[in-house]
This record gives structure tokens, sequence and C-alpha cells, in this order.
């Protein structure tokens, strides 16, 4: 490979957030999904549905018989609990769920880090208690605003005070880790008004913060409004200093910024997600999960209701289970290794997944990305890395078109 510049470094000590070694490349990780919310707020694009008496129990049976048949003795590295609002499960059905998933897959001995999503308005002491009894020992709570009248604008049906009692009540229970989840580029939101709101959170002192730019996904109520005219987007150029000055300030305060919108604090990156932005295995189970296991996609019927019947009728809940191509396996770890701007893609791990060579297949592409101060090539140790500028970050979805394969179906 022909080198296009080089820095001497080494790859263990460039994030600190980042605990070396771990998650470990050989492990696998277990997503569980529960689809249902309070209500569907206006910019959400998940696989999510407002609660409307629907049947929890039998729902939470159903992904339990999932994981008899998909997950039994799989000992997973990382566990991610989410949806939806698994909060939203009555705390009796959360720690009846655990206990068994626990019996299942026995993720309570193998499990570095095993998380539950949150949402304020469902997190009381006794859903907090039952789950870190459980075995869940981190939580990520879905603040997103600290404005009243910005949470109503995207249909929340908590209030600020509610996001800040839900994170005391997390740690009064005994939750060391917290991420804090926050949404900016509200239309017409000041820069003053966001560092005040990023201050406040700051002085809660979570160990880890996402912070994603407003996005109007297809098919939610927000891109409706925005197309009719009844809701202006911020413009390109405030979205991008508002992304620099999120960076800044949750530098100042001690959060390295180790994804494109994931902050922490040293040792706090979240293991389950790196093995995502790692393409490391994992296995998704409940609607509409999605997985990735030895070169395998897979993802789950998506209706709650349909998936349930397809358990119950004794089928595999599978909705699309598809060996990727070599062009795909590449742009996929391409598209999610640089997001990580200090470690960036391994090139000899590139190829090793994909069977491709990066540089052979995307040479000029690469090459002149590194000209336009967009992206560079590291010397580690350990070998080449490939990685994101903090120019090319601004723009990554960009870049990244560059390189997609011949694949009508594949976009950004
Ligand atoms: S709480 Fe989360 S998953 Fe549920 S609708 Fe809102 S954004 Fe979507």
């Amino acid at each position: 490979m022909q080198e296009v510049s080089a820095k001497p470094d080494n790859i263990a000590t460039l994030s600190k957030a980042i605990r070396e070694g771990l998650p470990q490349e050989d492990g696998v990780s277990l997503y569980v999904h529960m689809p249902f919310c309070v209500s569907k707020c206006r910019y959400c694009d998940f696989n999510s549905y407002a609660f409307t008496n629907q049947d929890l129990r039998r729902h939470v049976n159903a992904v339990l018989t999932e994981a008899r048949l998909r997950v039994a003795d799989l000992k997973p590295q990382t566990v991610f609990l989410g949806g939806g609002t698994p909060s939203l499960l009555p705390p009796d059905l959360l720690r009846r769920f655990l206990d068994e998933l626990d019996t299942i897959c026995g993720f309570r001995e193998s499990s570095l880090e095993t998380t539950m999503e949150a949402n304020p308005e469902s997190l009381d002491k006794a859903t907090a208690r039952a789950v870190f009894e459980g075995g869940v020992n981190r939580l990520s709570i879905g603040v997103q605003s600290l404005r009243p009248e910005v949470l109503q604008a995207y249909d929340r049906v908590h209030s600020p005070e509610g996001a800040l009692e839900a994170f005391a009540i997390a740690r009064d229970v005994g939750f060391r880790r917290i991420n804090l989840d926050l949404i900016y580029a509200f239309p017409g939101q000041g820069e003053e008004e966001w560092l005040e709101d990023l201050t406040t959170i700051h002085a809660l002192g979570a160990e880890h913060l996402s912070c994603y730019e407003l996005s109007y996904e297809p098919g939610t109520a927000l891109t409706r409004l925005k197309n009719v005219g009844r809701w202006k987007a911020a413009g390109e150029e405030t979205c991008a200093a508002m992304f620099g000055i999120t960076r800044e300030a949750n530098e100042a305060a001690g959060y390295e910024a180790y994804e494109v919108s994931a902050f922490a604090k040293a040792g706090e990156a979240s293991m389950h997600n790196l093995s995502y932005w790692r393409s490391l295995d994992y296995v998704g189970i409940g609607a509409g999960a999605a997985g990735w296991l030895k070169g395998v996609r897979r993802r789950n019927i998506e209706l709650p209701d349909t998936y349930e019947s397809a358990i119950h009728e004794g089928a595999d809940p599978v909705a699309v289970s598809e060996r990727l191509s070599p062009e795909v396996v590449l742009f996929d770890h391409l598209m999610m290794g640089l997001r990580l701007p200090h470690e960036g893609v391994l090139i000899s791990r590139a190829q090793r997944l994909s069977g491709l060579d990066p540089m052979q297949v995307h040479g000029k592409e690469i090459r002149e990305s590194i000209d336009q101060g967009l992206l560079e090539i590291l010397c580690d140790k350990g070998g080449d890395r490939l990685r994101t500028t903090k120019r090319g970050l601004l723009i990554l979805d960009d870049i990244l078109t560059r390189f997609l394969p011949d694949d009508p179906s594949m976009s950004v």
C-alpha cells in the first residue's frame, strides 16, 4: 500500500474515552428491542409505536421465546436493551425479563456493559431499582432538551425537570454509568441558549453524552411539517457552527469526542456502540431488531403484532437475512469506522473483513479526500489506519458517498 501521509503514533494512547482492548474483537454483543413508547416523538424514525394498551406481557414472552431460539448460551460481551422505551415496562415485568434472559444467555456473568434506554416519564425509583438489581449497569436517558417549548414541539411527554429528576433517581439507585441523549439545532435555537443548556448538563456529571443534530428522516411528522412549510429547519451553516461549539464545550468539560455524536469521560465510551462502529458481531432480538453475525446481516419483522404472531406460530421472525457482498461489507465498515476520529479504520482489518483492499478499491477517492484535508492515514504500530480529520467529520456523509458500491439499494 502506498503511504499517503504519516504521523507516528500509538493508537492505544489516542483516545482516553475508549478502554484499551474492549470490546474484544472475537466477542459478540446482544441488542434487545422493546418497541413501545408513551407517544411517538415527531422526529423519530425508529421502530417504535405509541403504547395503546398492547399486551406487554405477551410481547415480552415473545422476545424471550426468540431469545431461547437464537441466543441460548450466547454469553454476550455487551447487552443493549433499546427501543422504543424499555423503561415503559412495569418493574416486575422488566425484572422477570432480565432474570429469564440471564438464564438463557448468561449475560450477568459475561457482559462488560449492560445498558438500558429509559425516558424520564417512566423512570421511577421502582423501575430503576428493578433493572439495576436485574443486572443493568448503565442507563441511557432521553433528555433531548432542557426547554419545555422544545420538548412540546417534539411531542415529548416529559418536562426538563422530569429529566433532571430521572438522572437523580438513577444515581440514587446506584447507577455509576449514565448517558444523556440531547438534540441540538432546533429551529431558532441560539448558540448562547444551547451553551447554557450544555452547562447545566455538564454540572450533572454524567459519564457519557450523546448530542445529535435534529434530523429530518423520511416519513416522520417533523419532515412532513417541514415539507409543507410549517417547520423551518436550521440552515447548514448554523448546524455546522452548533456541531463545532458542542464539541468544544463538551471537550472543555472533560468529555472526549470519540465519535461523531458521542462524548465520554476517560474510559467511559460505550462498549456496545463501539462494537457497531468496529463492525464486531452482534445479534438483535425483538421486533425490527437488526444483527450482524459472521458476514450475514439480519433484520426482524418490524410490526410488534406480526412479530408476536410469527413467534407464537413457531416461525422465525426474520424479515431479511442476507450475506453481504465484499463491496457492501467494505462500505459498511468504512461508514461505521470513519465515525471514530481517533482510531478510524484499520486498513488490514477492513481487508480481512471484506476480502478487499480498500487502497486498491478506493485508492483514488482516498487520495483525493486526503488532498482535501478530509481524511488522513495514521501509521500505528498495529498497522495503517484511515481516519477522518476534524474538517472531514463535518461532511462525513458526503465523503462516504465517494465509497458507495454500485448497488442501487445503497445510500448514506
Ligand atoms: S421516545 Fe425515543 S423511540 Fe420513542 S418515539 Fe420518542 S424518540 Fe422514538
